[in-house]
């Protein structure tokens, strides 16, 4: 299990990958809204911004479901079940979290998921 101390740590990152995602959301957002008052003057513009509006609404999915990923990790540590595997309950391992924090999985349990989902 992990110390008083690692909970701590792993609270204060995951809290400032928050601050970073809720930042990059606004950023993206903005952006979004702004290409969206452009007017695209022929053809070629017009694909160059949907491309890069694709792109955006992409960074925009991937950063939403990151930050829920976030969300659940912190409700966690609250509740003080942080680090503990949702399928098998045991420890999943301060060298996997340290890679990803918010794991809800131990590798083991990880593996047989994915296996289950492709
Ligand atoms: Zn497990």
């Amino acid at each position: 299990m992990l110390t008083k101390e690692e909970m701590k740590e792993f609270e204060r990152e995951l809290l400032a990958r928050k601050e970073q995602i809720l930042e990059n959301l606004k950023e993206v957002n903005e952006k979004i809204s702004m290409m969206r008052n452009q007017e695209p003057k022929d053809e070629g513009d017009f694909a160059v911004l949907a491309a890069q509006t694709d792109i955006d609404n992409r960074i925009l999915q991937q950063q939403k479901s990151e930050l829920s990923e976030i969300e659940i990790a912190l409700t966690k540590i609250k509740k003080g079940t942080y680090g503990v595997c949702e399928m098998c309950e045991e420890p999943i391992g301060i060298e996997r979290l340290k890679v990803k924090n918010f794991a809800r999985f131990c590798i083991a349990c990880r593996a047989i998921n994915e296996k289950e989902h492709s």
